[in-house]
Parts: structure tokens; sequence; C-alpha cells
């Protein structure tokens, strides 16, 4: 309900500076902020001019201008008596809330509101106190009113310019901040661009001396070729002539030549065996071995290999090979994957003064997993990558007394990666080895 707080006459066309001046007062009085005071009676100042001027009609003959609160809400109505005629108001939308215009045949009335912000806080007695202290105020001049006008025009002048200056500073900012952006912009592309050269140069770099140390190793893997090659004819021919002298058939040695002579071929077999394993290195690394792929029995290779390792054995060691259960085919190269087995079924031994070497096979996913497990000597973890650098040896003699060359693992890791597969080692000092090659069950794709 709408609680009514002033009520206005107009009846000429100067009684709308009044109703302009009273329509300020009230804002004020109910609480509207100074820039909602003078909406509210721009547009009520609108309204009072429309209605009295005769531009789409004869203009009005008085009007009734009613002030009210209702709830929360600063209520305008105008009720003009005048001819019929319709009323074209201006655009007035957006000084006040709400605005509605009813042409009748002899009254027009325009409704307007402004909501009233924290209006909560108005109580009936502040309602009644409100309309006594309007009543109690006389209305201006005209011609106050129209200063007053001036007074706010102007102020509203100068905030638009204020406005204006605002927008101007925000705008010579926006622009340094601009230029600051495109300048470490352009220092960070420099700088990009700078760590790009240096990078293409580093790699190019990189590729100059993998080129070289690839012509290197190359160099090592002919040198080495040759030099076995040609050492050994003459070191078999040494094997030989010793072998001849310690013959029954020659003229009979004395003691100590007999023991020189077998010093001598023992010597020899030794070099043949280093002349031999280093050309089998020379040519797995040169790439020059081509598996020959075949569907390989498991079963088959472990018994091969169980028959001939066996001598190798002595009484305090037990070789176990382990049959894998059927179906157990690999597409391998078996001569390659023998040679490998073989040699660390051999390790297995030399490294074992008692116990057992134990070799089995076992699925896991698509590859083959086969071990060579003993309880000898062990390795000392920080060594396990050593011991497949060529030459290496663990510094201690072998447990049984057996020599080495120290190419024997370099050369069964080389034709297990021909294979498509690795060899990995387990091993601690004092609790045995176990060596396990992981082969493709399907051979190595890539290579075959
Ligand atoms: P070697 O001809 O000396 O056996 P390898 O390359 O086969 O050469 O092995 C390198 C070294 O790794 C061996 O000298 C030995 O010290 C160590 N090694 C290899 N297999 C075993 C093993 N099963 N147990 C303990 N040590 C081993």
């Amino acid at each position: 309900m709408t609680t009514r707080l002033l009520h206005v006459m107009l009846r000429t066309e100067s009684d709308v500076f009044v109703a302009r001046q009273r329509a300020r007062e009230v804002a004020a009085a109910v609480g509207l902020e100074h820039q909602d005071q003078v909406r509210l009676a721009t547009a009520l100042s609108e309204v009072g001019r429309t209605l009295f001027t005769d531009r789409d009609g004869p203009p009005a003959i008085g009007a009734e201008v009613w002030f009210g609160v209702d709830g929360g809400t600063l209520r305008v109505e105008v009720v003009a008596v005048q001819p019929a005629k319709t009323v074209r108001l201006p655009t007035l939308g957006r000084l006040v809330d709400d605005l509605t215009v009813q042409d009748g045949p002899t009254t027009t009335v325009v409704r307007m509101s402004r909501r009233i912000p924290g209006s909560a806080g108005l109580t009936a007695d502040d309602l009644d106190r409100i309309r006594d202290d309007l009543s109690a105020l006389a209305p201006r001049t005209p011609l106050d009113e129209m200063a007053e006008q001036n007074e706010q025009l102007l102020a509203a002048l100068e905030e638009t310019r204020a406005h204006r200056d605002d927008l101007a500073r925000l705008n010579a900012e926006l622009e340094e901040t601009n230029r600051g952006v495109m300048a470490l912009y352009n220092q960070l592309s420099g700088e990009l661009e700078e760590t790009n050269r240096g990078v293409v140069a580093l790699y190019a770099e990189l590729d100059e001396r993998s080129a070289q140390l690839r012509a290197a190793s190359e160099a090592k893997t002919r040198f080495l070729a040759n030099v076995s090659h040609e050492l050994r004819a003459p070191v078999t021919a040494v094997i030989g002539l010793a072998r001849l002298l310690d013959d029954a058939d020659s003229d009979p040695l004395t003691e100590e030549q007999a023991r020189q002579v077998a010093l001598i071929r023992g010597s020899a077999a030794d070099l043949l065996r280093l002349v031999n394993d280093l050309l089998d290195l020379a040519k797995a690394e040169s790439g020059t071995i081509q598996p020959d792929w075949a569907e390989v029995d498991l079963r088959v290779l472990f018994s091969q290999l169980r028959g001939t390792v066996r001598a190798m054995a002595t009484g305090a060691v037990e070789l176990v090979v382990v049959d894998p259960s059927p179906p157990a085919t690999i597409r391998s190269d078996e001569v390659l994957l023998a040679q490998v087995l073989r040699n660390l079924l051999h390790n297995g031994l030399k490294f074992t003064a008692a116990g057992s070497v134990r070799m089995s096979a076992s699925r896991a996913g698509d590859d083959w997993l086969i071990q060579v497990t003993d309880t000898g000597v062990g390795i000392a973890e920080e060594l396990h990558d050593r011991i497949f650098e060529e030459f290496y040896q663990v510094p201690g003699r072998s447990p049984t007394g057996a020599t080495g060359t120290g190419l024997g693992l370099p050369y069964a890791r080389r034709l297990v990666t021909l294979l498509g597969g690795m060899l990995t080692v387990t091993s601690a000092p004092g609790a045995g080895s176990t060596f396990t090659v992981r082969l493709p069950a399907g051979g190595d794709h890539g290579a075959s």
C-alpha cells in the first residue's frame, strides 16, 4: 500500500519547476542519493513539460502530482486533465526504474517509480515525519529552481569532464603498458632465437662427435679382427710344433725340457683362446653376424648343452638343466643362442666351488626368460655393469683356478642383443649369481 507523502498541483507550465524542486526534496527525504534525486526530478520535469506543450494536441488544463512510498519504492503519479491526446514521452527509461502512461478520454495518468536503496529502515513514524517536513518547506520561485538546475547541469558537466580525463589517463597508461609488453616480447624472442641457435650448434657438434666415435669404434673392430686373424696362424703353428716336440716318436726330452714345452703349449692355448674370442667379438661388433632365424626347440637345445657342458662340472658342483615344459619353441638362431648359454654355464661352473649351477626357462608374456643360476662367489653390485665391458675381470682368482679372457660376457650380451633380447645379472658376493636372457618368443621382428 502506498503511503502518500506530498501532493502538488500543476496549473501552468511554470508550475513544472515547482514540481521538479519538490520531486528532488521528496527523493532526498526518503534517502535517494544525489544522482538519483536529480534523475527523478528530471524525469518528472520532462513529463510535466510534455503534458503542458501543444505538440501532439491541446496542452493539459491542469495536473496533480502525488508522491508516495510503497514498500521499498518511491512512487510518483501524475494525473493530467486534458482533451483526448496521445502523450509521447521522451526516453526517460534510464532515469527511473519503471514508467507507464495510461491515456484516457479526459485524463492521462503517468506513473514512475524508483527503488530506495536500504529502505527497510523507513518506519511509519519516519514517513509521518518526512510528510511533515515536506509540507513545512515553502516552494521556491521558478528562478531559484532554474538556478539550481543550472548548478546541477554544471556539476554533471564537471563530472563528465573528470570521467574523460580519467579515460585519457587510463589510455595513456595502457599505451605505456603495451609498449613495455612489446619490448619484453622482443627481448624474449631475441633470447629464444639466440638459445635456439646455440642448441642447433650443440646438436651439430654432437652429431660430429657421434660420427667420430662410430668411426673410432669401427677402426678398433677392424684392427681387432685383423690382428686376431693374423695371430691365429702363428699361434696354431706354435701349438703344433710344441705337440711335435712332445710326441712319443720324437727325440726324448729331458724332464726340464718337457716341463718347458708343456708351458709353451699351455700359453699358446691361452693365446689361441684369446685370439678366437677377440675374433668372435669383432665379428659381432662389425655387424657381419646375421642370425639364421628358425623355430628352435628349447628342450632339444637344453639337452645338447647338458651333454656338452657336463664334462666341466667337478664332483663338488652339480649341473642341473631343467627341461622346459612343452611346447617350448622360440624363434631364434640356435647356434648363437647355444653359444650364449654355454658361455653362461661355463662361467657358472668356473666361479662356483661347491653347490650347483642350474639352468631353467619360463614364459613371461611374449618373452622367454632363460636363467642360469649358480651358488658361486657372486659379484658386487657396483661391478654388475663392468663385467660386461671388454677384458674386465673381477680381481681375485676364480675359486676353481680356471682362467678367462674377460671377453665372454661382452660377446654374450652382443649376441643376445642381435637376437632381439637382453642379458642382465642379479648377484651379491657370497650369494651366487643369476644371469637372465630375455628373448621374444616370436623372434626379433626388427632384425628378422
Ligand atoms: P671370463 O673369460 O673372465 O669369464 P667374462 O666376460 O665371461 O670373462 O666374465 C667377466 C668377469 O665377470 C669374470 O672374470 C668374473 O670375474 C665375472 N663373472 C662372470 N660370470 C660370473 C659368475 N657366474 N659368478 C661370478 N663372477 C662371474
